[in-house]
């Protein structure tokens, strides 16, 4: 089999994917979460499902994954929301940390392994500023806030500016920046612990450098490196994170030097392009702002969505339209009318899954994720089955096995067949039963439940969202 290959930021180049773990099983990945300070746009689900697709593709391809995806609960933005809201923190961003696995499940999205919250690991944080300021590469400023010096950690022999090019006599270093988000020209001294003010309202936790809250940037080094180790293979996030975020998330964690002598961080860094909406960027003053629900409300499924997402390729920009996702629409229900046909035909018939598409799929991802070239040989392969089929071409197993095909290349695109979604309703009265019998402590009932929807071929699945019924 040929290996995977990934733009990896680091190298500006194609690299074949190794992982680490000197059996190559094992992967470590980590992608930068939401900021939960409100509803996430469809520029942001536009990250999290790439990286929801590179982790099926990984897990396609045979690795076990760790998955951790954060969630930055404390930030410049959720102060400023929280202080507007008078509400308490936890309540203010908890509704939003929801409305997002909400929306992570309606799009397909495997829900990560670990998503740990910023103020959940404010130890872990503190731990590592200490360690920063023990080398000498930290420092308290007249302002009482903790700072990463670039000039000492430089001193050290470390590299500012791996992940982009930087221009340091342009970009005149050594000036300090408050802020969690600031400008690509400057090259800052970045906060690590915020001294408390009087803005942040109850947003404080004591620390041996004083009350304050930790900045951006170090929460995703502390924890990547608590649930990954110091090296790890994967970082992943929208490109416009490439510099300051992930280049900061870099100086903090080598610049502890825990990492084991010759390797990084990160072995591979990979960034998503934006997303332009009808050719702009998405803005609430230009009335391009969609999130999620603004497009499920329109009627738009999560599944739409989702395929229209997954069209382009993940290193370029995507232009969304609400005209492109009719487009999607249609598009999906050529393949939907397809699989019904393959499926009407096949009925209980068993066979192995048919090699070619599930061939020239794992060719196209492996080239980088080449999603849009895996379309258009999934579309090819619908077209040639729609004559075959029209001609009466394929027998019962040939259809069954084509079938099974696109079910093992679908375990990667996450769509899940329309047939496979709708179970007839007395189906799924039974499976109604059947939880209310296991509410009930009644297994025995439930068993007997289970074994009758098998019967009729379908499977129980339990998902985040309960339990649905999948054809077997
Ligand atoms: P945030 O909640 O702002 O921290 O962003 C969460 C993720 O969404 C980050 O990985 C961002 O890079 C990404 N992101 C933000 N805006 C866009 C956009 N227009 N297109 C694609 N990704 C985006
Ligand atoms: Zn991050």
């Amino acid at each position: 089999m040929m290996a995977l290959k990934l733009f990896n930021t680091l190298s500006r180049s194609l690299e074949e994917f190794v992982p680490l773990d000197p059996n190559a099983k094992n992967v470590g990945m980590y992608c930068c979460g939401p900021t939960i300070y409100d509803f996430g746009h469809i520029g942001n689900f536009r990250t999290f499902v790439f990286s929801d697709l590179l982790r099926r593709y990984l897990e396609f391809r045979g690795f076990a994954l760790r998955h951790v995806m954060n969630i930055t609960d404390v930030e410049d933005k959720i102060i400023a929301r929280v202080r507007q809201s008078k509400m308490p923190l936890r309540q203010y961003v908890s509704q939003y940390e929801k409305a997002f696995f909400e929306d992570l499940d309606s799009l397909g999205c495997r829900r990560p392994h670990f998503t740990p919250r910023a103020t959940e690991h404010i130890p872990e944080i503190i731990r590592l500023i200490e360690q920063l300021i023990a080398k000498g590469i930290a420092y308290k400023a007249p302002d009482g806030s903790v700072y990463f010096s670039i000039d000492k950690y430089q001193k050290c022999g470390c590299r500012y500016g791996q992940l982009v090019n930087l221009n340091f006599e342009a970009m005149r270093p050594g000036e300090r920046v408050q802020s969690d988000e600031y400008t690509k020209d400057s090259i800052a001294d970045f906060a690590l612990w915020k001294a408390r003010v009087p803005e942040d309202g109850e947003v404080f936790w004591p620390s041996p450098f004083g009350e304050g809250r930790p900045g951006w940037h170090i929460e995703c080094s502390a924890m990547s490196m608590k649930i990954l180790g110091p090296s790890f293979d994967l970082h992943l996030g929208g490109e416009d994170l490439a510099f300051p975020h992930h280049e900061d998330e870099i100086a903090q964690s080598e610049g502890a030097g825990l990492q084991p002598p010759g390797q990084h961080f990160v072995k591979y860094w990979v960034h998503a392009a934006h997303l332009l909406v009808e050719g702009k960027k998405m803005s609430k003053s230009l009335g391009n702002f969609f999130t999620l629900r603004d497009l499920l409300n329109k009627g738009f499924s999560g599944r739409e969505i989702r395929y229209l997402l997954l069209k382009a390729h993940y290193r370029e920009t995507f232009n969304f339209t609400l005209a492109g996702l009719e487009e999607a629409r249609a598009a999906l229900g050529r393949l939907d009318e397809c699989l019904l046909k393959l499926q009407e035909l096949a009925g209980n018939t068993r066979a192995n899954p048919a090699e070619k598409l599930i061939r020239d799929f794992t060719t196209a991802l492996d080239e980088d994720l080449n999603i849009s070239a895996a379309w258009g040989i999934v579309f090819d392969w619908v077209r040639d089955t729609n004559k075959q089929l029209a001609a009466g071409q394929l027998s019962a197993a040939q259809a069954a096995a084509e079938l099974e095909a696109w079910r093992k290349i679908d375990t990667v695109f996450g769509l899940g067949s329309k047939t496979e979604q709708e179970a007839p309703s007395e189906l799924l009265a039974l499976l109604d039963q059947r939880q209310a019998a296991r509410k009930a402590k009644d297994f025995k009932r439930a068993d007997t439940i289970r074994d009758e929807l098998k019967a009729k071929g379908w499977q129980i699945e339990d998902t985040p969202k309960g339990p649905r019924l999948k054809r077997l």
